[in-house]
């Protein structure tokens, strides 16, 4: 048996790797628990910013304001994987890795949430999924829009 071979159920109780929010971040996770997409603005130059900074990419701004976005967009790139990234997703495959291209130009790394990854093609839209968990932040996810 491979080394990296385990049981459902010794999948089951092994740790995973899940977000751990920083200050600056904080408020996109609690965002994400209420079902809501939160991303950063610039005040000065109206750049959008995102991972969340404490300054703006464009101007360097500290002027960071949140602003409620719609979680939906296309698909900008993505692959299926069949091999886990770590064995403790092993249970998961195959899974979707993306980036979605949300209609403000930011692009969010996620997973797409389908049972057909082979219909999935680069541009399709995409509306959000908050996966909630009790052990760990909500992520947000997202699903082919026409299904
Ligand atoms: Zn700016």
């Amino acid at each position: 048996m491979p080394r990296y071979e385990l049981t459902p159920e010794m999948l089951a109780e092994l740790p995973r790797p899940i977000p751990y929010p920083t200050p600056t971040a904080q408020p996109f996770w609690d965002a994400l628990a209420r079902d809501e997409l939160l991303l950063q603005r610039c005040g000065a130059c109206g750049a959008w910013v995102h991972y969340p900074r404490r300054r703006c990419t464009t101007c360097m701004s500290e002027d960071l304001a949140w602003e409620a976005v719609e979680p939906a967009g296309t698909i900008h790139a993505f692959t299926v994987t069949h091999r886990p990234t770590a064995v403790v997703f092993a249970d998961q495959m195959p899974q979707v890795l993306a980036i979605v291209e949300l209609p403000n130009g930011v692009r969010l790394s996620t997973t797409i949430v389908t049972d057909d990854p082979a219909a999935l093609r680069g541009g399709d839209a995409v509306v959000g999924v908050f996966d909630h968990a009790d052990d760990r932040p909500t992520l947000l996810r997202f699903r082919p829009a026409r299904g």
